[in-house]
């Protein structure tokens, strides 16, 4: 299947339209670095850094950490790889943390809360991204980032890292740019200032829909239940869109649905213009935005969303289907 896509991968995601979306891809481990060049991903729009984490049985220390990162910033030859800072607890957990009891992990002590409460690990990880960049650009990501007051909390300790390298005199990043993910709905009602405070904000999907419609996402019974077509959805998406172009804030999605080529193209339509996804799916999903106008992708869920439709599921899957 792979072979079938071989054709269009230094082919740019451009729509019939003249849109042009870019699209990176997830990553979490070494071994997933060669689809970078592979697969024609501009970059990775989201490392999984717990995954280093998850595979091991002690916490690792600064300079391995440190090492895998430069490893990885090596094989990504100069495409940004936005590294996302560790998201355990929820369903990750750690063999060598304590675990925690709680009634609701999903809800609980996870991701970035962890690593404001507890700094320690947060700081060696964040050490070790400036060691490894030393000299080049570096991107950040904060997972799970409920409040802006999070994310500036961490951001200062992404500040206080660089001034200690600082003093230390070791060389910094080139450029550092830093983002927050958007997984939790509050973050997209933040006011304006901390959309222009961010250099990009990451929609991470999987979360986000689980939180919106209160469906576990571990759920087979319900996790299904609800998508990205469900008019509520779209049109919290269309606001955050919105917010982002007036702030001028870059938007990535970067969950499940940015992989599936249908959801993309939606997602395309409603003005994101980044996607992170599965390597193997960018060959599928550029093949279908290069064969449709987003602006009638566009015009469709305007139309639908004005008339009252509950999903746009139906009318988005027959327009589609006259391209394929
Ligand atoms: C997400 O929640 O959509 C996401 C990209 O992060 P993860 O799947 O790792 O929770
Ligand atoms: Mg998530």
């Amino acid at each position: 299947a792979q072979e079938r896509y071989a054709g269009l991968r230094d082919l740019p995601a451009t729509a019939l339209c003249g849109t042009t979306v870019s699209l990176h891809m997830n990553a979490g481990l070494m071994a997933d670095l060669p689809s970078l060049i592979s697969s024609g991903a501009e970059g990775v729009g989201l490392f999984r850094t717990e995954l280093q984490f998850l595979v091991r049985n002690q916490m690792p220390k600064r300079a391995e950490l440190s090492a895998l990162y430069a490893r990885v910033m090596d094989a990504a030859r100069g495409k940004r790889v936005a590294f996302r800072t560790l998201d355990i607890g929820s369903d990750k957990v750690l063999a060598y943390m304590k675990p925690q009891d709680e009634p609701n992990p999903a809800m609980g002590w996870r991701a970035i809360r962890l690593g404001l409460d507890k700094p320690g690990v947060l700081r060696m990880q964040l050490q070790a991204l400036l060691r490894a960049a030393a000299g080049r650009p570096l991107t950040v990501m904060f997972p799970f980032v409920a409040t802006p007051a999070e994310y500036r909390a961490a951001r200062a300790e992404l500040d206080k890292a660089v001034e200690r390298e600082r003093i230390l005199g070791h060389p910094l990043p080139e450029r550092l740019e830093v983002g927050a993910m958007i997984e939790t709905p509050s973050l997209a009602f933040a006011p304006d200032s901390f959309f222009r405070e961010v250099d990009f904000l990451s929609v991470g999907g999987n979360d986000l829909k689980q939180f919106f419609f209160a469906a576990d996402r571990e759920n087979e019974r319900v996790r299904r239940r609800y998508d990205l077509f469900e008019s509520s959805f779209l049109t919290f998406l269309r606001n955050l869109v919105a917010r982002c172009e007036a702030a001028g804030t870059p938007l990535t999605f970067c969950g499940e649905d940015a992989g599936r080529p249908v959801e993309a193209v939606a997602l395309a339509a409603l003005g994101f213009r980044s996607l992170s996804m599965r390597p193997a799916s960018i060959g599928p999903v550029k093949s279908l935005i290069r064969r449709v106008r987003l602006d009638e992708g566009r015009a469709l869920i305007e139309e639908g969303l004005a008339r009252g439709d509950e999903t746009l599921r139906p009318a988005f899957d027959a327009w589609l289907a006259r391209h394929v």
